[in-house]
């Protein structure tokens, strides 16, 4: 069925970057911070009389994520003042970049982006009910986050779905992390997402934008642009068409809603003017952009690609390593323990990913659980796959390496745990359990399958699991022939 509207989104992404110092100042760039207005200065308070100086490292950063967007990183670039007034906007005006930003183009799973641009985040303003005496509600603003280096990324309008927005802003989040240029957490608002939606009845034409802001987590990304499809859907089916308007919605999280912010303004209403205190940029000129370029680490795409070549493992085991810095260092290192054996490396996969990281998360509730040691793990899978020890004692095993971390050859010596190859010894176990089940082995002869299965059972029981259970299988069926 062809779809009868079609919907357009396109994202606006900002990321406070990780630097030492602020934007234009030298205070403390420390999202952490709890107390209010202790990194502030003359300059990021907006003191008559003080100049910004720019931040050298912030451009920096700006410039390896376009990079590793495969963007074009302008060679003339320069910041400019977009004027508004706002309390939480000490100057009057944010440095921002408006005609001539740091990147252009490039893309990120098959979204094309606009631009990435840099410019100062504002002060935080936390609003608060009245109290009791109080004449009514009233603010407070913590200017610690004014002037915090803020990067933007602009997409163009690409997007034809809720999923593919999430997963967009979820791969970016991944890509500044690999890069190492913002912590992007969303609920800390290190990373912030608005979406610009529209539905059109006419595939040939866009609908009306709305765009979303206060999202604060990837689900609400998805859930507000969801909503959002479905109210103007609705409205376009009732012939209310022309109640879609260009503004700003936000989400309410409780309610599961957007609701009406304000109608949009647009970009004349800002009187943007090049910043008149900060030097022009001239960046291929101030930066070696060919060795900026070399000297990117790996990025998440590139190294799908590798675990997928080298270790033929799962996509969904590769997403764990890949979404987990520490796990991803450690099973590397776990692979060479295993000489880089593909047939080795999957059983390890397996393990880690079924078993292992569940272990880690119910002990680390107890805050005991770590790695074992990429030694004592990769031997555990050599056990396995040389079949000294089966699966349930495998399992057993790992329970105790995420806690102990021992030779597991020892463990499971010490525990009697070392699969049972020799056959004579099986024998002597099977016959003392049709010995002490008499019944249950005449069941068996005469013909009730299940009965098999409870002996086997016995003897998997009387061994600590450490008997191969095909053997042992084998072994009942011959003696009770
Ligand atoms: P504005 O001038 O309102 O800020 P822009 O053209 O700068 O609009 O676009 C802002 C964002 O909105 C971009 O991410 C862009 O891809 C997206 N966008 C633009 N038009 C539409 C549309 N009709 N539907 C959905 N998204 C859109
Ligand atoms: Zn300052
Ligand atoms: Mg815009």
């Amino acid at each position: 069925m062809k779809e009868k509207y079609k919907t357009t989104i396109g994202l606006e992404i900002h990321a406070e970057l990780k630097t030492k110092t602020k934007m234009f100042c030298g205070c403390k760039n420390d999202p952490d911070e709890i107390r209010p207005n202790v990194n502030i200065c003359p300059v990021c308070m907006a003191h008559p009389g003080t100049l910004p100086v720019a931040n050298k490292r912030a451009i920096e950063n700006v410039i390896k994520v376009g990079l590793a967007l495969g963007g074009k990183i302008a060679d003339f670039s320069e910041f400019d003042r977009k004027n508004y007034f706002y309390p939480d906007i000490p100057k009057g005006y944010q440095i921002s970049q408006y005609k001539h930003p740091i990147v252009s183009g490039g893309n990120l799973k098959g979204v094309a982006i606009t631009r990435v641009h840099l410019e100062e985040d504002t002060a935080a303003s936390k609003h608060l009910p009245a109290q009791v005496g109080d004449r009514g509600e009233y603010s407070l603003i913590d200017f610690n986050r004014a002037g915090v280096p803020l990067m933007e990324l602009v997409t163009e309008p690409v997007i034809h779905s809720a999923e593919e927005a999430g997963n967009f802003a979820r791969e970016l989040q991944l890509l500044f992390k690999y890069l190492d240029v913002s912590e992007a957490n969303m609920e800390k608002g290190e990373m912030r997402v608005e979406a610009n939606i529209s539905v059109s009845a006419n595939p040939e034409k866009f609908g009306t934008k709305v765009e979303v802001k206060n999202l604060n987590s990837f689900r609400s990304v998805e859930k507000a642009i969801k909503y959002e499809v479905e109210r103007m859907t609705d409205l376009l089916e009732n012939g209310r068409g022309d109640e879609i308007i260009q503004e700003t919605r936000g989400w309410d999280e409780n309610k599961q809603k957007t609701f009406s912010q304000r109608s949009k303004e647009s970009s004349h209403d800002y009187r943007y003017f090049p910043e008149p205190d900060l030097p022009k940029m001239y960046l291929h000129k101030a930066f070696n952009i060919d060795e900026m370029k070399k000297g990117l680490p790996e990025l998440p795409r590139e190294k799908r690609e590798r675990f997928k070549k080298d270790f033929g493992i799962k996509d969904e085991d590769i997403e764990s390593y890949i979404n987990d810095a520490a796990l991803s260092l450690w099973f590397e290192n776990v692979v060479k323990k295993l000489g880089g054996e593909k047939e080795l490396i999957k059983i390890a996969s397996n393990y880690i990913t079924n078993d292992m990281i569940g272990f880690l998360e119910t002990v680390m509730v107890a805050g005991t659980a770590k790695y074992p040691t990429p030694e004592n793990f990769a031997k555990l899978i050599f056990m396995n796959f040389n079949k000294e020890i089966n699966s349930a004692v495998t399992k057993k095993l790992l329970g105790n390496l995420v806690i102990f971390d021992e030779d597991p050859e020892k463990l499971a010596r010490e525990e009697g745990l070392l699969q049972e190859k020799d056959e004579s010894k099986l024998k002597e176990i099977i016959e003392k359990i049709i010995k002490d089940n008499p019944k249950t082995a005449e069941d068996y002869k005469k013909g009730k399958e299940a009965s098999l299965q409870f002996l086997v059972g016995q003897v998997m029981r009387e061994t600590k699991g450490s008997a191969n259970p095909q053997i042992v299988n084998e072994l009942f069926k011959e003696i009770l022939k």
